[in-house]
């Protein structure tokens, strides 16, 4: 759709998709894309976008008071769940009027930090984590081979009880909040999340219930590890949001006509399960 490093004219990037042709934050509802656009302005409120440990740190709108999730803010943290695509612009100082395309991300998260509004009063602003489009498919979009790697290599989960990695997975053993921000962390988290999905399965299909097909080469059930919502808000963080399946569910999730009726099914399914956990 937009090519990395090209230079665009802002206002016919909104004469062909449309969206908001002032704000940071711009939607197309016609071609289901939200552009982004970072430039210099917050260095005066206390915070600038910008890369911080690969991540895209991308500051919400909303000029005066505590930043809230409406508009912009709201479509940045759902738009995976609303199914909108995130395309990251720059501006452009030396050419008035253009903007530079940096790429697709994706929000997988964000923090609320104290700056300053417009009339530098205290509030709270949103800042949204970006993340590079290619490296959240390599990381949270469960290939197989991805998946078949990681189950190889986890090694230091594998002796651990379901109860400490539930914990894990929810977050609830001590996690350095400073370090969980890192990608580090985040990948770790995945990985966690992952592991934590394979254990709740107990070597069965989470959705229609048969074993997993054959054990990998360190004897443990095969299965796939779905992300059911990918939401920025909590989504791959979530254990409520993954579900473990054998290979032939997991390609009816992604690929089957009634895509929508199986992901509600397997939300379902891991709620209650998540449900008789707690209470277990
Ligand atoms: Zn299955």
């Amino acid at each position: 759709m937009f090519e990395k490093g090209k230079r665009y004219l802002r206002k016919e990037l909104h004469d062909k998709y449309g969206g908001n042709r002032q704000s940071g934050i711009s939607k197309s509802r016609k071609y289901k894309i939200i552009m982004l656009f970072t430039s210099e302005r917050g260095k005066e409120f206390g915070y600038e976008d910008g890369w911080k440990e690969g991540f895209f740190l991308y500051c919400g709108e909303g000029q005066s008071g505590d930043m809230e999730f409406v508009r912009g803010n709201k479509a940045i943290r759902d738009h995976q769940i609303e199914g909108y695509s995130l395309h990251l612009f720059k501006s452009v100082p030396e050419e008035k009027g253009f903007v530079e395309y940096i790429g697709q991300f994706v929000c997988v998260g964000y923090e609320i930090k104290e700056g300053y509004d417009r009339e530098g009063k205290k509030r709270k602003a949103i800042i949204f984590k970006l993340m590079p489009y290619e490296e959240y498919i390599e990381f949270v979009d469960q290939g197989i081979q991805n998946n078949h790697e990681f189950s190889e290599t986890s090694e230091d989960f594998k002796e651990m009880d379901f109860k400490k990695i539930r914990e894990l997975a929810y977050g609830k053993a001590n996690i350095d909040p400073e370090k969980r921000s890192t990608k580090r962390e985040y990948i770790k988290r995945s990985k966690i999340i992952r592991e934590y999905a394979l254990k709740r399965a107990e070597g069965h299909c989470e959705y229609c219930g048969s074993e997993a097909p054959f054990y990998t080469k360190n004897l443990r059930p095969y299965l796939e590890v779905h992300h059911i919502y990918r939401l920025s808000d909590g989504g791959p963080d979530d254990p409520r949001w993954v579900i473990a399946l054998c290979p032939n569910c997991h390609r009816r999730a992604h690929f089957s006509k009634d895509a929508e009726k199986v992901k509600e099914e397997m939300a379902k399914i891991v709620l209650e399960k998540e449900l008789d956990l707690d209470n277990s």
